[in-house]
């Protein structure tokens, strides 16, 4: 029996099929097959978000994380964001929080803030 997903790495949207062999189809591209492997075996996500800053200026800093986490770690990782807070001056790429909530990957600003 094959799984049903929506391949999310581009904005066509591909539906793919993923077999018990994880052999898939319906990718468009070879970046699909890749991803419903992934998806199947350790699904991961990219997190976007805002941690509030310490300047008079910005109320808040947006941040990604520097990799994908695995999906099951998303809520702890949002914690972790929920309490972080960057401190100005703040450049693109400076990490906020390293290695966010035991994955290994840091939390990153992604833009420059400075008061
Ligand atoms: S399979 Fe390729 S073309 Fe289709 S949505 Fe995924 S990345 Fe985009």
């Amino acid at each position: 029996m094959a799984i049903e997903l929506t391949c999310i790495v581009c904005p066509r949207g591909c539906r793919l099929l993923v077999d018990e062999n994880l052999n898939v189809t319906g990718n468009s591209c070879p970046r699909g097959a890749a991803y419903g492997k992934q998806e199947i075996m350790d699904p991961r996500r990219t997190l976007t978000s805002t941690v509030r800053c310490d300047s008079k200026q910005f109320s808040v800093c947006p941040v990604k994380t520097s990799g994908t986490v695995p999906k099951d770690k998303v809520l702890d990782v949002m914690k972790a964001v929920n309490g972080a807070v960057a401190k100005t001056p703040v450049h693109r790429g400076d990490i906020i929080v390293k290695d966010i909530a035991g994955t290994g990957v840091d939390l990153v600003a992604t833009r420059d803030l400075i008061d």
